[in-house]
């Protein structure tokens, strides 16, 4: 194979830029065909200068808006600083997210990770240490039960125990020691308990799965469940925490407080990658130096991120911005009653649009009037924009939904 020399950029066109896209890289994803090159707040540009409204927030990363500036100066003023020492020494905004944390949540450790789904395989193997240590579980003998429906990333060991063929086929074998319980079946769950079990792992509201909200008193009982027999609960808050249901975390919904929680998303304001796990000095502590770690892991670039993150969701009231704002948006799409519209869901600034058709035209066609959805599974709309959206900007973005949905 020959190498030549780096082109140099110029203005490229959408149609070149999804062509070598197309051409030059694996294609594990179908985006929408709008090619983004600036963000502020909810709005995003794409090459073309054309403008739209986001209604997706990626996945809930940018809960606090794109580009938001208070979040920009903190990178930058640290990426002048220092940004990588690894954790073979020190840093001086380590202590401090941990303190944030800490304060904000009451949880009494944290670990830090980079992905999401990185959190939830620290959590996974936390829980099953914890299990082995603590509870006294046999060697290697430790399980860990999930809910049917589940999303918690892409290593081999989470797709593994998920509940969509298509994120499973091919990749096999996977890791043992893991088994699926029907979500918002409190039953079942007892049912699936033994001695061996060490955890619990689900999301407060499965977002993937188009915003399953499980029924009333189903946390709670879980949380009861897990108290009795000692299995520990770990919320994966990463698509529903940080303000995104209504309230910071979504099991607050039912006055739980689960024994471990995964961050990630949001915790980054859009900028630079990381997540976290809290849980009690019992869980975590059982890290003994060298058994767990990453070389990003808690660098001072994303702890300094991070903690400008945290603070903005405080400082600008989005936790009740995102009730407020989605109180008034699920009742206006609750309006929306035709043949098309099988269902209406969600908590705070997080819906769903369950269609009796297939989901992706829709989008489409709110793309083409300036709103862009994804679709999740075949026939649900996420309605799930930036937090800090002007009412007035919702409102036009839940116009065109309607239009759309009307038309
Ligand atoms: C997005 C997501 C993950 C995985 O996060 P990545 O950063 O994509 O690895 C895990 N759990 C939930 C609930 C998520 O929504």
């Amino acid at each position: 194979m020959t190498t030549t020399e780096l082109a140099i950029d110029r203005e490229y066109s959408t149609a070149e830029l999804i062509a070598l896209e197309e051409q030059y890289g694996a294609h594990n994803y179908h985006p929408l065909d709008v090619v983004i090159e600036r963000a502020s707040g909810a709005w995003v540009q794409d090459v073309a200068g054309r403008r739209y409204l986001d209604f997706l927030a990626a996945y809930s990363a940018v809960n606090q808006g794109h580009c938001h500036p208070a979040i920009l100066r903190a990178m930058m003023e640290q990426a002048q600083k220092v940004t990588l020492t690894s954790r073979a020494f020190r840093n001086d905004q380590l202590p401090l997210l941990y303190r944030d944390l800490h304060e904000l949540t009451g949880y009494e450790m944290a670990l830090p990770m980079n992905s999401g789904a990185e959190g939830v395989e620290t959590a996974l193997k936390a829980a099953r240490k914890w299990g082995e240590t603590v509870k006294g579980i046999a060697p290697n003998q430790a399980e860990i039960l999930v809910a049917s429906g589940n999303f918690h990333g892409r290593t081999i060991a989470i797709v593994g125990f998920s509940s969509d063929a298509q994120y499973r086929a091919g990749f096999g074998p996977f890791a043992p020691g893991f088994r699926a319980v029907s979500f918002g079946d409190i039953a079942a769950l007892e049912r699936a308990i033994t001695p061996n079990t060490a955890a619990f792992l689900v999301e407060p509201i499965q977002g993937e799965a188009g915003i399953i909200v499980p029924p009333d008193g189903y946390l709670a009982a879980a949380a009861a469940l897990c108290r009795k027999h000692r299995v520990l609960l770990i919320a994966d808050e990463i698509q529903s925490g940080l303000g995104r249901t209504g309230k910071l975390f979504a099991f607050e919904h039912e006055g739980i407080r689960p024994d471990v929680v995964i961050l990630g998303k949001a915790l980054s304001g859009g900028y630079y990658p990381v997540s976290a796990v809290l849980a009690s000095r019992e869980v975590l502590g059982v890290f003994q130096a060298g058994d767990h770690g990453s070389t990003f892991g808690g660098n001072p670039l994303a702890c300094a991120v991070a903690r400008a993150a945290l603070r903005v969701i405080q400082d600008e009231g989005l936790v009740a911005r995102s009730a407020e704002l989605g109180a008034y948006a699920l009742e206006r799409l609750r309006g929306v009653r035709n043949a098309r519209v099988r269902e209406v869901r969600g908590r705070g600034l997080w819906l769903a649009i369950e269609l009796n058709e297939a989901a992706r035209p829709v989008c489409e066609a709110l793309q083409q009037r300036g709103v862009l959805c994804k679709e999740t599974h075949a026939t649900v709309i996420r309605i799930a924009p930036p937090l800090v959206i002007r009412r007035e900007d919702l409102e036009w973005g839940l116009d065109q939904l309607e239009a759309v949905l009307t038309a």
